[in-house]
């Protein structure tokens, strides 16, 4: 089997529509996001390359993912196939990824821009099983209430950054995909349990 990306701003919901989709199709998810903050509380030297650019909400740079990205796609569970959150977020990293994998789809999870700032800062995560929850749209359940966390490059200032890397480096990508004749496009405006009815149907 191919690989799928998820594709999508940040806030669009990619992580939350992952589980979902891993469940589904069995496919294991693979979050460079995820992959770089354990990394950087490993202590490990791409982890600690890394700790700036995201802490400033900035990209980090092509050839640490794409060496992250190599490593992680020679473990067996990757041989039929996986599906990518957060990843390619730039063209050279689409180019690379041609190279080694084939996909079958890039589902783009549509989200306004306006929508995004609240999206994210009320974003929570259980820090026991990485669970993301939001303290509006999908509140925690009380008694993990004191395991929840936010992420350092949740906060306002830092998510107009990313904002701003998206825009200039990573929307065009819709485009690139597009053109391949692979892109799905899926709004992420509603109920989380409405965007996933939207991309299983676009699974089977
Ligand atoms: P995410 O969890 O996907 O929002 O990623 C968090 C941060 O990790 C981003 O703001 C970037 O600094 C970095 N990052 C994650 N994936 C990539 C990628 N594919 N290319 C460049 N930077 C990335």
């Amino acid at each position: 089997m191919s690989s799928i990306v998820l594709f999508g701003p940040p806030g669009a919901g990619k992580g939350t529509q992952a589980a979902a989709i891993m469940e589904k199709t069995g496919l294991p998810q693979v979050s460079t996001g995820d992959m770089l903050r354990l990394a950087l509380s490993n202590r490990t030297e791409l982890g600690l390359e890394a700790k700036g650019y995201m802490e400033a909400g900035k990209l980090v740079p092509d050839e640490l993912i794409l060496s992250l990205i190599q490593e992680r796609l020679k473990e067996d569970d990757a041989a039929g196939g996986v599906l990518f959150d957060g990843f390619p977020r730039t063209i050279p990293q689409a180019e690379s990824l041609s190279e080694i994998t084939e996909l079958s789809m890039v589902i783009s999870i549509e989200v306004p821009d306006d929508n995004i700032i609240e999206r994210i800062v009320g974003r929570r995560m259980d820090s026991e099983t990485g669970d993301i929850y939001h303290i509006k749209f999908k509140p925690a359940p009380s008694e993990i209430e004191n395991r929840l966390v936010q992420r350092k490059d949740d906060t306002e200032e830092t998510v107009r950054s990313r904002l701003d890397a998206y825009h200039s480096q990573t929307a065009t990508l819709a485009d690139y995909y597009a053109d391949m004749g692979i892109l799905k496009k899926v709004d992420g405006d509603r109920e989380i349990i409405e965007v996933t009815n939207s991309i299983f149907n676009l699974l089977v």
